[in-house]
Parts: C-alpha cells; structure tokens; sequence
C-alpha cells in the first residue's frame, strides 16, 4: 500500500476513533516538535555501561529532564572515517570495540534500533558534504554505552555520524550548525567524547580516588568550561593555539570534536548546564553539559 492508498483508506475510518496526532507519529517519524535539547556526554571508562557509579547517575539524571526523543543523532569519539557518514541500516548492531574488559561487558546487547528516514534527512540537510550512507558500522561504545543509561529500554531509534578525521575543528563546527533543524523534529543530537582525554598518562593507582585531577588538566578543563560558559567558542575551535596544558588535554582531536558539535548548535538565548564535571585517573574529566532553552 503506497501512502496515497493508505490515507485514502483511513478516510473511510471514523475520524474520532483515531487521535490525529497519533496519525502523524505514524507516517511522519520526525514530525515537528519542540527545539530538543542538545547534550555532549563525557563516556569515560566502556565499564561505564555497567557499573553503578555517580556518572552513571548523572547520564539517568539528564535524561529524565529531557522530553522523549523521536530519535537520536549520536557523534561518537569512535567512529573516525575518511568522509562524513551516518548509519543507515534499520537493526545497528552493538559493537563492542575495546579490549581487556570483564566477558559481561561484551555480553552487553543494546538492541535500539535504526532510523534510516533520519539518516536521509540528514544527508538531505547538510549543504557542507556529501554524507555518506553507511550500512556496516552500528553502535559503537562511544554511543551505548551513555545512551542506554538515558534510555534503558532500547526504544527509541539512534542513528551515528562520524568524524572525518581528514577535517579540521572548524569544519566540524560549521558541519554541525547544519544539524539545527533536526532539534525541532524531536531529535536529541549527543556528542560523545571527554573534553581531557589523554590515556597515555593515565593514573591507574588514582582511579578510585575522587576527582583526581593533574594540575595541567585541571587547567585545561578550567578554561574549556570557561569558555563553554561565555559562548568563546571561538577560542575552543583554536585549540591547538591554547598552550601546553591544552596540547596534554587533547593529544589526538576525536574525543574533543563531539563537543564542538554539541556547541555549535546553541541558540544564543540558550543555556548551557554542566554535569558530571569531575576528573578521574589524573588525565581524564567526565565533563557533560546540556544546552537547553533559558
Ligand atoms: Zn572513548
């Protein structure tokens, strides 16, 4: 039954038997609604999925403040490509891309599905590129390991987009900016990374020890929410002009871009709340923010 065959035969049902904006859910999946939050979460440690833990606390809380989304548009640290893409495929499956983690982590399923419509009407938007179709990726750490905290049933519908590691940060920016139309479709676009992301030096015997921060990360994180904070953005795209303690914080960009994303698309009468903010292990913050209407 094509779409013109369908509403002719539901003009024939008594209309008061069928709420009209249940129709329109129906045969428009990204149907307008109100401008949707944005948030960028600080994923940390994949064992985030299933520890119990104040961050984990903070990614349930946050999404308990937001309306339930249509779908989600997720820009993960993990999915670096040459290009733009987006999956595409209706079932992504969960991948577990990390290793030296307990079985139970692999264990974990999150079997949310796709949204192929979204994905074209991505691709439709962005002016920028061309965005690709991807039907082999899926749903990497990156992107469930946060998400299902938020939505732990698995039902609503996740779409990624990745990182063209071939692009500088203001081309990400610029790329995201583009995105600003999906807000007002009910679609709740997630940058998954961590604003300090510097692994190498990690401080193992401090991972248990609350908020344990190295002066240099401390320093950056200081003037990353700083600049979150005044609407400089500028200054974050620039970051590799932002001295040593920044160089520390961002050895390689794929951790620090999804943030980028996240900020472009405040509205300038949008606020920005922080939460999670707190370092772990010396070189690594867990800092999340939402941008939200004031
Ligand atoms: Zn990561």
């Amino acid at each position: 039954m094509n779409r013109k065959q369908f509403i002719k035969s539901i003009a024939i049902l008594p209309l008061a038997a069928m709420k009209l904006n249940e129709l329109n859910k129906w045969t428009d999946p990204l149907d307008s609604t109100e401008k949707m939050p944005v948030l960028f979460l600080g994923h940390g440690s994949p064992m985030n999925a299933i520890e119990e833990n104040e961050f984990v606390q903070g990614f349930r809380n946050i999404g308990k403040t937001i309306p339930k989304p249509n779908a989600i548009l997720c820009v993960s640290a993990h999915w670096e490509t040459r290009g733009t893409f987006v999956t595409a495929m209706p079932r992504p499956m969960t991948i577990h891309d990390f290793g030296g983690f307990p079985q139970a982590l692999f264990d974990v399923q999150y079997p949310a599905p796709g949204s192929p419509e979204l994905a074209s009407e991505t691709k439709a938007i962005v002016k920028k590129t061309n965005v690709g179709l991807d039907e082999k990726w899926g749903l990497d750490h990156g992107a469930w390991t946060v998400i299902k905290h938020l939505y732990p049933k698995a039902d609503v519908p996740i779409i990624q987009m990745s990182l063209d590691y071939n692009q500088p940060a203001s081309y990400h920016y610029e790329l995201a900016k583009e995105l600003n139309t999906l807000r007002k479709k009910g679609v709740l676009i997630i940058g998954s990374g961590n604003m300090v992301h510097n692994l190498g030096m990690l401080a193992w015997d401090k991972l248990n020890t609350d908020n344990y921060g190295f002066d240099w990360a401390l320093e950056a994180s200081d003037k990353m929410k700083k600049f979150i904070l005044s609407n400089d953005h500028h200054q974050l795209i620039h970051y590799k002009s932002q001295g040593k303690a920044f160089d520390l914080a961002i050895p390689t960009p794929e951790h620090y871009l999804p943030l980028l994303y996240a900020l472009a698309l405040k509205g300038e009468k949008e606020n920005v709340s922080l939460f999670n903010d707190k370092a772990v292990a010396g070189s690594l913050t867990m800092t999340s923010l939402k941008i939200d209407k004031a």
